[in-house]
């Protein structure tokens, strides 16, 4: 039975998301000037596994304008701080995890208004954060004859790894909208992969130029598509595929990572 079947005070009940481990930032790097990787680590990393690319953590970051973390507590619905606050967590691409050295980079973009974004642009060694996860990444499925993968800026850690992933025989499109051009940075090679930048034109809402990319794109039968970026430029990439292509939802993952004028993630 699902818990909004189970009556109205187990309705409140979640599945508790993995323990957040805390750790603290040993390295920070730019990646370019619009993509900050910070590298966390911690002892408490012990037992965490990332098996799939384009996975997801949250990361737990001290509340805007400390520099202290508090640790949440779990109420059976959502993580709270003990003064009832919600704590200040964002979801981010695991994008590099070394067991050995316990350490965990996320890359960020340094887009301007968000917690995250500021954090990572200002903090260095030291810094306290916490990590929970990994969710959900992504099967890449072998046998698929060629793969379409678009994404804004949030999604270049992702975008990466299903680089790094794909057979090294089986073709590929990438299309990235940046917001400004020298966002644009060295992905990692394959072999059949045919890589478009596209900049956002001053004026535009986030992700115009990637649904322009899925409606021209020439996709081959069976061909897997992967997107992620602004939660409403996704949901018209996914009309786009559904209702004007009727392309295959099996073959398809859209997963909104932000919301316009919203904090937080897009998938909320
Ligand atoms: C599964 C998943 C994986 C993700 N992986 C990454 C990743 O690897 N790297 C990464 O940078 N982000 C990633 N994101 C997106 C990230 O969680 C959001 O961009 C988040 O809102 C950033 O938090 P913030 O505190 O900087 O901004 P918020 O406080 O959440 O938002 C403040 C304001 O900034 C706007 N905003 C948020 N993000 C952007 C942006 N990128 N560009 C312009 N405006 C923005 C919001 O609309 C809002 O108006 C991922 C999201 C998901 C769901």
């Amino acid at each position: 039975m699902s818990s909004s079947e189970s009556g109205p005070a187990s309705a409140r009940t979640r599945r508790e998301p993995p323990r957040f481990r805390p750790v603290r930032v040993r390295r920070v790097e730019h990646s370019s000037p619009r993509l900050v990787r910070v590298t966390l680590s911690g002892p408490d990393l012990e037992g965490m596994t990332v098996e799939e690319p384009a996975a997801s953590v949250r990361l737990l970051l001290p509340a805007s304008g400390t520099d202290g973390l508090v640790m949440p507590r779990w109420n059976g619905n959502e993580f709270l701080l003990p003064d009832g606050r919600r704590p200040t967590i964002r979801t981010f691409t695991p994008r590099r995890l070394d067991r050995d050295a316990f350490e965990l980079d996320i890359e960020a973009v340094v887009h301007g208004d968000g917690v995250a974004s500021k954090w990572a642009a200002a903090v260095g060694p030291g810094g306290p954060a916490a990590i929970s996860g990994p969710g959900r990444g992504y099967l890449i499925d072998r046998q698929a004859p060629a793969f379409l993968l678009v994404g804004d800026e949030t999604a270049i850690p992702a975008i990466s790894q299903l680089l790094e992933g794909l057979p090294t025989e089986t073709p590929n499109h990438v299309h990235i909208e940046v917001a400004r051009p020298d966002a644009r940075l060295a992905l990692p090679r394959h072999p059949r992969a045919m890589i478009d930048w596209h900049d956002l034109p001053p004026g535009a809402a986030p992700g115009d130029t990637l649904v322009d990319a899925v409606r021209n794109a020439d996709l081959s039968p069976g061909a897997r598509v992967w997107a992620a970026g602004e939660a409403a430029a996704m949901q018209r990439i996914r009309r786009h595929l559904f209702e004007e292509r009727s392309w295959s939802r099996g073959d398809t993952t859209v997963r909104g990572y932000w919301k316009h004028g919203r904090a937080g993630d897009g998938e909320k």
